[in-house]
């Protein structure tokens, strides 16, 4: 392990029951630098009988001491946890640049986010309440939410801390105990994360960590029977063997997948308020970020002046190592340049407008240059599939209709924005568009904890964030009492 950062923990252990201890294997998988391409360590390979262990210890933890906890003691369990990771945010940052290969400032700002969803879901712990239902003479009816049990945290490798945050933050809030699969790509944060929840007070085997490889230790957990809810955050086709192996348990599922997230500009919009949201949108965390703007849609008249401003930004871009704290990093894997490269390939018919730069890139590292095309047709495989780089394009529409019907021309509905003064046409469009979130005038709206957040199509279903994710970890039970 290279000593910046120290890790305080071994990241080639799990946590099981409370207990760091190897995989059952002895098998451990590569810790690469995305910075430089260097192996710098290694991760535990758990597989199906870590899984096992896990999901024994989370079931233990919950029929015991956990499962009799008041939710205001869950809530200040999670604002301990939250003094805590705030105590190590720079360490934290420090340890997911390196993992992930993000500029700092961005994993700073996970680091934060984390927090904030600990005092979030900290805060709403014990304001989460059934109903009474007026009913039958002589009845008394009344609901209670109550946790699912055992619940599932399969987490990708691209906001690790985030992804953490919404998803175990809201389960523990609720009383689940839970077993939690971070990335073979980046574990570090979630191990680090686990380490912090022990040392917060968080009973044994009520958070379980077993890193390794999605088609083992992943499809191990998705599959198990002992889980009773299953929380999905990566691509597509993981998503869909996760939901079938979870249907043959029936247990719900949360899928939080991909997305080719559009901006719509009118002629009428504040250009220079949105030129930073149309750029940045694309390019934070290398475009690896589900809710990633991909596809700028601009209103005809507007198209040239659009492209130039945002290729003005895009000539700026700096593309350097995480610890560099430049514009943009590396991309997290080989495989993943790969991908990102061979789309960029595929664009060799189109009008590019503009390049980012390396600045001190080491040779072996994960790079890209972000890219910029300009007047895409709509059905091109760049303005219609997931990319996952710093890649975007721009696409001309002549009117509102046409603008909705690209806009929904996708099979992805995550996020979308709309840029116009018009008031009638931002509520006309916030209807139409087919996405879990859409933001007037602005993009992410900061990224608020407090907003739900999920897809329709391919982009997923069921909501993580804000009070929504407390309802998606809980079931509902209906009491009748007849009292005469
Ligand atoms: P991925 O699906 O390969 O991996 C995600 C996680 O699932 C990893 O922990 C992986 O080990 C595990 N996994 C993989 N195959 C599995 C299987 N068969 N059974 C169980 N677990 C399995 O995705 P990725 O490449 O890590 O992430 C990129 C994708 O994730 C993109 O499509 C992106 O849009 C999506 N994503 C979505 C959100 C969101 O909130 N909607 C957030 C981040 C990433």
């Amino acid at each position: 392990m290279t000593d910046d950062p120290e890790l305080w923990f071994d990241p080639a252990k799990c946590l099981i029951e409370g207990k760091w201890v190897a995989p059952a294997s002895g098998e451990e998988l590569p810790l690469n630098n995305p910075s430089t391409g260097e192996r710098i360590g290694s991760i535990a390979r758990g597989r199906a009988a870590d899984i096992d262990a896990a999901v024994a210890a989370a079931h233990s933890a919950g029929q015991g001491a956990w499962g009799r906890t008041t939710a205001v003691e869950r809530g200040r369990f999670l604002f301990r946890l939250r003094e805590l990771v705030l105590e190590k945010v720079e360490h934290l940052a420090r340890i997911e640049a390196l993992d992930v290969g993000k500029p700092l400032k961005q994993a700073r700002a996970d680091a934060i986010a984390l927090a904030r969803y600990l005092e979030f879901y900290g805060g709403a712990a014990d304001k989460l309440h059934g109903e009474t239902i007026p009913y039958l003479d002589g009845y008394t009816v009344y609901t209670l939410r109550e946790p699912y049990g055992v619940t599932a945290h399969i987490v990708p490798w691209n906001y690790p801390m985030q992804i953490i945050g919404r998803s175990v933050g809201a389960a523990l809030a609720t009383g689940n105990a839970c077993v939690l699969k971070p990335a073979e790509d980046a574990c570090l944060t979630a191990l680090a994360f686990a380490d912090l929840a022990i040392k917060a007070g968080l009973p044994d085997g009520v958070l379980n960590v077993v890193p390794g490889l999605g088609a083992e230790a992943g499809a191990a957990l998705a599959a198990h029977p002992g889980v009773q809810h299953v929380s999905f955050t990566g691509s597509v086709a993981a998503g869909v063997q996760v939901q079938t192996a979870a249907a043959r348990n029936v247990v719900p599922v949360t899928l939080e997948l991909g997305g080719k997230s559009p901006q719509l500009v009118f002629k009428d919009a504040d250009i220079d308020a949105a030129l930073p949201f149309l750029v940045n949108a694309g390019i934070q965390n290398a475009g690896q970020t589900c809710s990633a703007s991909s596809r700028i849609l601009v209103q005809r008249s507007l198209h040239d002046q659009v492209v130039e401003r945002m290729a003005e930004r895009y000539a700026a871009l700096r593309v350097g190592p995480a610890l560099a704290d430049l514009d943009v990093g590396p991309l997290i894997s080989a495989r993943q340049q790969g991908i990102v490269s061979s789309f960029l390939d595929r664009g060799d018919d189109l009008e590019k407008a503009a390049e980012g730069d390396f600045h001190n890139a080491p040779e072996g590292g994960n790079y890209v240059r972000p890219t910029l095309f300009a007047d895409v047709p709509p059905a091109h495989t760049l303005a219609r599939d997931e990319i996952f780089g710093p890649v975007q394009v721009v696409i001309p529409f002549d009117d509102e209709d046409e603008a909705a019907a690209i806009a929904n021309g996708t099979d992805y509905g995550l996020v979308a924005s709309i840029w116009t003064r018009d008031g009638a046409r931002q509520m006309r469009l916030a209807r139409k568009i087919r996405s879990g979130q859409v933001f007037i005038n602005n993009y992410g709206a900061g990224g608020g904890v407090e907003l739900p957040f999920g897809g329709i199509g391919k982009s997923g279903h069921g909501r993580e964030k804000g009070f929504e994710a407390l309802y998606g970890f809980t079931t509902l039970k209906t009491v009748a009492a007849f009292h005469g």
